[in-house]
C-alpha cells in the first residue's frame, strides 16, 4: 500500500469541511479511502472525532456552567468577606466610642 504525503496533507485540509459534512462527493470519497489505508491520518481523524463529539456534549457544558458559578461565588464570598470587614470595623468603633463615653 504506497501512501503520498501529499494526500494526506489534503485530507488534512479536507477533514473539517469531511466532518461537518460539507465536503463534496469526490472529496468525501478520497477522504473515505485514505482514511482506510492512512493510520496516521485516521488517527489525526478520530482524535478530530472526539473533540467535536466532546464540545457538543452536555458534559462540557455542565463543566462551563460549573466554573461560572464558582467565579460567581468566589465573587460573592469576596463581596460577604469584605462586608464582615466593615462591620468589624463599625463594631469596634463603636465599642470605642462607647468605651470612651463610659470611662471618662
Ligand atoms: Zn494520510
Amino acid at each position: 500500500m504506497e501512501i503520498r504525503d501529499w494526500e494526506c496533507d489534503v485530507v488534512y485540509d479536507l477533514l473539517p469541511l469531511y466532518m461537518d459534512g460539507k465536503a463534496g462527493e469526490d472529496s468525501r470519497t478520497f477522504v473515505k479511502e485514505h482514511l482506510q489505508k492512512c493510520r496516521s491520518c485516521k488517527e489525526i481523524y478520530e482524535d478530530m472525532q472526539r473533540i467535536q463529539e466532546s464540545s457538543s456534549t452536555e458534559e462540557l457544558q455542565e463543566t462551563i456552567s460549573s466554573q461560572k458559578e464558582q467565579k460567581v461565588f468566589a465573587k460573592l464570598r469576596r463581596r460577604f468577606f469584605l462586608a464582615l470587614i466593615f462591620y468589624i470595623i463599625v463594631i469596634i468603633a463603636l465599642g470605642t466610642v462607647f468605651a470612651w463615653f463610659l470611662f471618662r
